[in-house]
Order: structure tokens, then sequence, then C-alpha cells
């Protein structure tokens, strides 16, 4: 018997194919053995409809793109997003400081305060990856298979970093936030942040098959750890020019 490498879009159940070759030439889709639905109906949709679906952080469209599909870009979009996120603090640190001197142009093309920015984003993540692991590692040790469908504290991590970096893909709306300059910005920013964790929340969901409430508190914890690696950062930052200044 084929190994169950997919999961059916409706009820997560795993599945041996999502398609059956007839032998005249006919493909057919795989009707789920639980619901009686279509597998996966988005394999005969258009990528721009399964995007528009997955920013609508629909159910179905998040576990077509986590289990039925080899999308391997997550490292790429991952280097992608940190530089969105350097790029929007460098330019807004900036952007009091703008002159139309070509010297200062190439002088912030240079800086290696825009790297330092990429390093800190990178820190950023790693303490959000972090926080949301440590709570679903504490939530699957504490109740076992019967919140989450990995048994007992196997959370797949490889299956969750691949879902957590897939699903920040909103941070790529960083920079045309930042480029297209407007009063809203501060606006834009919060709407993005609130949606990438939604799709933080909607991809923990998905892959470990668990609650709305397990999940939301697996990015909340995420987002606090977050925010306690950025106060640590300016804390030790702070101390470092106060040791120059003495
Ligand atoms: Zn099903």
């Amino acid at each position: 018997m084929a190994e169950a490498a997919f999961r059916c879009i409706e009820c997560n159940e795993k599945a041996a194919e999502l398609h059956r070759d007839y032998t005249n030439g006919i493909l057919k889709i795989t009707l789920c053995g639980s619901c009686q639905k279509p597998v996966d109906k988005y394999i005969e949709y258009d990528p721009v409809i399964i995007l528009i679906d997955a920013i609508l952080c629909k159910t179905q469209a998040f576990r077509h793109i986590l289990f039925n599909t080899n999308l391997d870009i997550h490292w790429k979009l991952c280097v992608f997003c940190l530089l969105c996120e350097a790029y929007l603090r460098w330019s807004l640190r900036h952007s009091s400081e703008s002159s139309d001197d070509p010297a200062d142009i190439i002088r912030y093309t240079k800086e290696w305060e825009f790297y330092g920015m990429v390093a800190l984003a990178a820190l950023e993540l790693l303490a959000f990856c972090g926080g949301v692991l440590l709570v679903l590692r504490a939530a699957a040790a504490a109740m076992s298979s019967r919140v989450c469908s990995y048994s007992g504290v196997g959370v797949d991590l490889h299956l969750l970093l691949r879902a957590l970096l897939l699903s920040g893909y909103g941070k790529v709306l960083l920079v045309p936030a930042v480029i297209w300059e407007h009063d809203f910005l501060p606006l834009c920013l919060g709407f993005i942040k609130v949606f990438v964790l939604t799709s933080n929340m909607q991809a923990v969901r998905v892959i470990l098959n668990c609650s709305k409430r397990l999940a939301l508190s697996s990015v909340c914890a995420g987002l606090l750890s977050e925010t306690i690696a950025v106060w640590m950062c300016q804390t030790a930052a702070g101390a470092s020019l106060g040791g120059d200044h003495v």
C-alpha cells in the first residue's frame, strides 16, 4: 500500500495520492476516504487563487501549501524578509537625515549599520520561533496527543519551522509601505504585523492540527520572546554606549 504522504485539505486525514492517472490518459481527483470530498481541490486551481485564499488565511489553502506541495523557498523567503525588515528600520532611521548630496547616498550604502539591523532582525526571528516552539513543546508534553496530532513532545521541528517561515511572507509588504511614504505608515506597519502574526497562528494550527487557543498562545509567547530579545539588545546597546562615554 502506498505511503500516505498527503493530507485532505478539508478534514486533515492522511491520503496516499491527490489524483489518479488512468491508463487512457484521464486524471481524476482522489476523494477523501473520511469526508468524501476531494483530497485537494487546489491542484486544479491557479496559483493566484491559492495565494488569495492563503492571504484570507483559509485553513484549506494552508494545508495545500504546507502538506501537499514541495514549496521549498522558506529559507530564501526568510532572508528576503529579514532584508525587508532591516531596510525598513534603516530607512526610518535615516529619513530624518535625508540629503540630496550624492556623497551621503554613497556613505549610506556602505554603512555597516544596515547589516547590524539584519542581524537584529534575525535574532528577533530566532527569539520568536524559540518562544513558539517552547510553548508547543510544553503543551505537547503536558497534554500529550490529546492536543496535538503529534504524540508526546514530538513536534515536527522541520515542518513547524518551514510553516513559520513561509507564513511570514507578509513582511515583504514592508518595502512598498516604506517606499510609498505617507502619513499612515505606523498604521500600515501595525496592519502588516497583525497580518503576519495571524498567518503564523494559522500555520501553527494547520501543522499541529491543534486548537485556535493553543496556536494563539504559542504566537503570543513568540511575540513576548521577541519583545524581550529587543529589550535586551537595546539595554546592552545602551550600556555599551554608556560605557564608551565614561
Ligand atoms: Zn477529508
